[in-house]
């Protein structure tokens, strides 16, 4: 499916720069509001900081796209793209998503008596391919 389909699957018009902004969140991956935003000013000097802000909130509102937030670390936004979880590169700041069954996690909890789950992300702290290999990482078995 293509993102004006996906807009139009959920009655959001396809204005350019909503097609836009799922474009660069398509390549890019995780993106600060900031980075958005300098992004799209590079090709619309005009664009308002609220502007991008509004049509941050309403694909998220409709889990087109959502945040993600780091402890340290700004929040992003990415694409909705079913469940995973992150890793983070301690060297270069690069946020990787891997392939998790959250499911299957979730059934290896210990909860506290009584509680009940809802939600929740995993992220993990590590090195991306690039880094582990310029620092020569040794794995820790
Ligand atoms: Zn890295
Ligand atoms: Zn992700």
């Amino acid at each position: 499916m293509n993102y004006k389909q996906l807009l139009n699957r959920t009655n959001l018009k396809a204005t350019p720069q909503r097609l836009r902004l799922l474009e660069i969140l398509g390549e890019r991956g995780h993106m600060t509001i900031d980075a958005i935003y300098q992004t799209l000013k590079v090709e619309a000097p005009m664009l308002s900081l609220s502007t991008v802000y509004n049509n941050l909130a309403t694909l998220c509102e409709k889990q087109i796209i959502r945040e993600v937030s780091f402890a340290g670390a700004s929040q992003v936004y990415e694409l909705s793209r079913g469940e995973h979880a992150h890793l983070i590169c301690k060297h270069c700041g690069e946020i990787l998503d891997i392939a998790a069954d959250y499911n299957a996690i979730k059934k290896t909890l210990i909860l506290p008596a009584g509680t009940v789950l809802l939600e929740g992300d995993l992220i993990f702290s590590g090195a991306c391919a690039k880094c582990a290999k310029a620092i020569e990482y040794v794995e820790v078995a």
